[in-house]
């Protein structure tokens, strides 16, 4: 049955007792109405006729007194008996109650013998005494006849009002009666319905708010065909489908989990995962070694309660990252921290990435720890062999280069002009080999953190003179126009002249060295505020932007760029003028050259001679 259906017989008792209570109204009302227009019908028409009867029979006793006092009547007789006659034919013809036929035909004998009477009277000698003795008597028995049917037809309007009253005060005793019953019945069915078609409903809300709890197994299990069971039905085969996708979900997720947890629990450096507020949000085991806790211990605490070191760099790694500044990508050994652990001291090298929501905003940050301890021993392993084959290699140049210089300038007897040409290469040569090892040496000295400084006011212009007259010669070799651009006034630096002869050296040996015959060289210096800025600009082919920073890193060199050193000049030159406390720099576009430029602190004291 559905639901239309059973509402619907859940109101038609209410609706029957309803039916009930108007067809007894209707009875009462019809049962009222018949009796008041019976008893009109039946009596008042008798008790009218009996009044106008006495009317019309007063005015012929009074017209019959007045002919026996010899006077004349107020009318003529005729129309009295006419209205009489007339009242008694309705009376006759409206016999209803038992005597009244009796009472009816007394009072027509009475009528006929008041006429005669009335007859005898108008002919009599003694006319008031023929009045008194028949006339008035024959009147009182028409009269008493008259008042009879007028009893009759008054007691019967008494008794049929009684009765009618009576039988309209059972009628609504029963009405009232028939209300309440079918009321109290109607009620109680409707209730009895109403509860039993609400009770899948109750039980189907039970369900959904249990199921909306998280007790994924509630379920509605409706009885019936109707539109209730039909919606319980629906609600179970929807939370049978969510049940389905929770497991199926989350045992994807766990096992999504499982197997990223494996993977950077496989990784041999330490892996953090901190929140925005710096709480670990996951680490994997090598993490936990490193910072000795127990399985699980990290995750849900604050980077303060590691190692103090190492706190103060992840702190500012993830502070670089939130603060939208990019990943950090470690640039060399010298950003590892040293973290000691039980087995001895270790080098690790953070390098971080953001960690983004589904919407694009940072949740938190990604921390790889590389541990570089074994890398940083092999590097200072490579750097002490390499200063040391280095300086190894320095006297025996020296002797060559001198052995070769005193060959080229005939010291040792004339040469041929091949002999010449090939000593001269091998001078060159050799000249090339005692840069790169004067660069190799430098370099150790830097990674050592050795570069000696001894700063002393000098005049910019003078270091501008001297390093161009090194590099004079080759220029004007490779057909190189070079210029000094510098102001007239002495411009005084504070700077080791030593050091800052190579920097200004390298610069304009790059420049002759990578500028094609026919070019120029320029070397200016110039105050800028509380520096100088020197800039060595060339015409040469220049610098491809991507690689306008990396030419500072330790042996780079542009990929299929001219053969030039190893790649140190710039490292270490930058290095130098960073000592100094000062930039160092480069603008250059492809194909219209380059300009270096760096700075030295300006001095405020004049130069010594
Ligand atoms: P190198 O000893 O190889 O010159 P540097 O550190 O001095 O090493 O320079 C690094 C690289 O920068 C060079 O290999 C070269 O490719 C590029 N470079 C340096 N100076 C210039 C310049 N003036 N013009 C064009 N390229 C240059």
């Amino acid at each position: 049955m559905t639901l239309r259906h059973r509402l619907l017989l859940a109101q038609a008792p209410l609706a029957a007792a309803l039916v009930l209570v108007g067809a007894a109204s209707l009875r009462t009302v019809t049962f009222l109405g018949e009796s008041g227009e019976n008893i009109l019908k039946d009596n008042y028409r008798s008790v009218l006729a009996a009044q106008r009867m006495n009317g019309a029979l007063d005015l012929l006793d009074r017209d019959a007194l007045a002919r026996a006092l010899g006077r004349a009547p107020a009318a003529p007789d005729a129309l009295a008996r006419q209205r009489f006659e007339a009242e008694l034919k309705v009376q006759e013809g409206n016999i209803t109650e038992p005597g009244e036929a009796e009472a009816t035909s007394g009072l027509r004998a009475a009528w006929e013998k008041y006429q005669q009477a009335l007859a005898a009277a108008g002919t009599a000698r003694e006319p008031v005494a023929a009045y008194l003795d028949s006339v008035h008597r024959a009147s009182m028995e028409v009269r008493g006849a008259t008042d009879e049917v007028l009893a009759i037809n008054q007691d019967a309007m008494v008794r049929k009002s009684n009765l009618a009253r009576r039988a309209s005060d059972r009628l609504l005793y029963l009405m009232v009666a028939a209300t309440l019953a079918a009321l109290g019945l109607g009620l109680v069915s409707s209730t009895i319905l109403t509860a039993r078609m609400v009770r899948p409903l109750s039980a189907l809300s039970q369900a959904v708010r249990r199921f909306g709890e998280g007790d994924l197994e509630a379920r509605a299990l409706p009885k019936g065909k109707d539109e209730i069971a039909e919606l319980g039905r629906e609600f179970d085969t929807m939370a049978d489908r969510l049940e389905e996708y929770r497991k199926s979900s989350l045992g994807d997720l766990l096992q999504a989990q499982q197997a990223s947890q494996t993977a950077i629990d496989s990784l041999p450096d330490p892996v953090l995962v901190v929140d925005t507020e710096g709480v670990v949000l996951n680490l994997n085991q090598a993490a936990e070694a490193l910072l000795r806790l127990p399985p699980g211990d990290g995750v849900g605490k604050p980077l303060h309660s590691l190692d103090p070191a190492l706190r103060e760099r992840l702190e500012a790694v993830r502070a670089h990252v939130l603060e939208g500044k990019g990943a950090v990508i470690p640039r060399g050994f010298e950003e590892a921290v040293r973290v000691e652990v039980p087995d001895g001291p270790r080098r690790l090298l953070p390098r971080a990435t953001a960690l983004y929501s589904a919407e694009g905003t940072v949740t938190g940050v990604t921390i790889v720890l590389q541990d570089v301890t074994r890398l940083m021993r092999f590097d200072e392993l490579k750097n002490d062999l390499v200063a040391t084959v280095a300086h190894e290699f320095r006297t025996p140049l020296t002797s060559l280069h001198m052995a070769t210089h005193l060959l080229a300038e005939e010291a040792a007897g004339p040469l041929t002009e091949q002999q010449a040409d090939l000593i001269n290469a091998a001078r060159r040569d050799c000249e090339r080999l005692q840069g790169i090892v004067d660069d190799v040496l430098d370099l150790s000295r830097i990674q050592a953190g050795r570069i000696e400084l001894h700063a002393k006011p000098v005049d910019a212009r003078w270091l501008l003179a001297q390093a161009a007259a090194g590099v004079e010669t080759s220029a004007r070799a490779s057909g190189l126009a070079l210029a000094v651009e510098a102001p007239d006034d002495a411009l005084p630096v504070l700077a080791d002249p030593e050091r800052a002869d190579v920097v200004l050296t390298n610069l304009l040996g790059n420049a002759v060295r990578y500028t094609p015959s026919g070019g120029k060289i320029v070397a200016r210096a110039k105050g800028a505020g509380p520096s100088v800025r020197f800039e060595v600009s060339d015409t040469g082919p220049g610098i491809p932007r991507q690689y306008q920073e990396r030419i500072f890193e330790r042996f780079f060199r542009v990929p299929g760029g001219k053969r030039g050193g190893v790649g140190l000049g710039l490292y270490i030159s930058r290095e130098i003028v960073r000592a100094h406390g000062g930039e160092m720099g480069v603008e250059s576009e492809e194909g219209k050259g380059s300009t270096f430029w760096f700075t030295l602190p300006a001095a405020s004291d004049a130069p010594k001679a």
